[in-house]
């Protein structure tokens, strides 16, 4: 029999939710990703590219045109000047990056904090490299850190931790005087950071998404980490980014090289051509989601659960206890799967202790209008 390197991990939530949701015909708001197509343009540039042969291996490091796109796109947001040969790197996704970063810093004993609720990958990804994850739960009511938790958490075995702003599950964003308190808190110390920033262009309200890129001192240890998949509305095409100064950029290579080698070629000409063609795209994604984040929320209004808008990414959460009390998360969201035709996500699968009493399930609204409409009038008769 062999021995699992990996014990406590089963099968994700994600896709336990998203086939519950195709056996049971219920509407899927559970996974994240949009039931709407990326922009015609992208697409049309990727048959474009297949056609003219752009079918072999990128290079390792991602194509220079869309590796000097990122550079720009880093530089107009969040005035980050990056070197796109050094510091740029294109991956299959922000998972493969995330994995890699790790890989490349976390050593046997090393201890690395993460933010409870946690994505689900990081865990994992720590293991795998012989470190423990250290969890310190973010504040039960905003999911604000708290400084005291992590200060105590911090010790010397702490090699590394892992922001998440936009926070998938809660939508909570962390402030650029986080970023300033964080860099305070490890400075001097031989600390890492991967800044999971793949919500980076869903912020709304008029808020900025305050990048670990604008940060001096903490971009010095970090691996700030995007996703093409949730900017271009294109999760299935697996790729995205990371950038890091020089040192850490080879590194990460180095393990990048062997984990994929390169991501997939007519892919990223495609998403080249279409970010040079079409900037403004990122400009009016938050509008673009906040309109589906007002007309879900409005919709919901009149129902029994509980909610205060997101402040980013396309997942609300939305709170039960005033409907069904009795269940746990993981119950309800079965249960409004099943029974009531909506497929969610229960957040107590993000903790390594849950909240006993906390009462959440976790919606994604990256949905056209009408699926929206449908959802809402189901979830309005819970
Ligand atoms: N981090 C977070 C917080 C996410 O929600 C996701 C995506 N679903 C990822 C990383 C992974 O992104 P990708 O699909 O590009 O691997
Ligand atoms: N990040 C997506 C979510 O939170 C899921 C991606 C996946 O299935 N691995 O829903």
């Amino acid at each position: 029999m062999i021995t699992s390197k990996l014990p406590n991990v089963g099968t994700t939530i994600f896709t336990t939710m998203s086939q519950l949701a195709t056996e049971t015909g219920a509407l899927n708001l559970s996974q994240g990703f949009p039931d709407f197509d990326g922009p015609q343009g992208l697409r049309d540039a990727v048959v474009r590219h297949i056609n003219a042969g752009h079918n072999q291996y990128a290079p390792m490091i991602g194509l220079p045109a869309l590796r000097q796109q990122v550079a720009a796109k880093v530089l107009r947001q969040y005035g980050a000047s990056v070197n796109a040969d050094t510091e740029v790197t294109i991956t299959p996704g922000a998972t493969e990056a995330i994995f890699c970063a790790v890989q490349a810093v976390v050593r046997a004993g090393d201890e690395v904090i993460v933010f409870d609720p946690c994505y689900d990958s990081y865990e994992p990804s720590v293991e795998l490299a012989g470190g423990r994850c250290v969890h310190v739960q973010l504040d039960a009511k905003d999911f604000s850190i708290d400084w005291q938790k992590l200060t105590d958490a911090l010790g010397p075995r702490t090699r590394m931790i892992i922001l998440n702003s936009p926070h998938n599950p809660s939508g909570a964003l962390i402030s650029a005087a986080d970023l300033d308190q964080l860099a305070k808190l490890i400075e001097g110390r031989d600390i890492y950071l991967i800044s999971d920033e793949v919500y980076e262009h869903l912020v709304y309200d008029g808020g900025r998404h305050a990048s670990v890129l604008a940060n001096e001192a903490l971009y010095s240890k970090a691996f700030v980490v995007s996703s093409f998949g949730k900017t271009y509305h294109v999760t299935g095409w697996k790729t995205g980014y990371v950038i890091a100064p020089p040192a850490l950029s080879a590194e990460l290579r180095k393990v990048h090289q062997y984990v994929n080698f390169c991501g997939v070629t007519p892919l990223q000409w495609a998403l080249a051509d279409y970010m040079a063609a079409s900037p403004e795209h990122v400009e009016q994604l938050p509008g673009f989601y906040q309109a589906k984040r007002d007309l879900f929320c409005d919709l919901l209004a009149p129902s029994r659960f509980s909610f205060t808008r997101v402040a980013g990414t396309y997942f609300q959460l939305v709170d039960y206890s005033q409907i069904r009390p009795d269940l746990n998360d993981v119950d309800m969201a079965l249960w409004m799967t099943r029974e009531h035709g909506v497929a969610t996500i229960p957040v107590s699968v993000f903790y390594q202790t849950p909240i006993p009493e906390q009462r959440l399930v976790r919606l994604c609204f990256a949905k056209r209008e009408e699926t929206l409409r449908e959802a809402a009038k189901k979830l309005c008769v819970i």
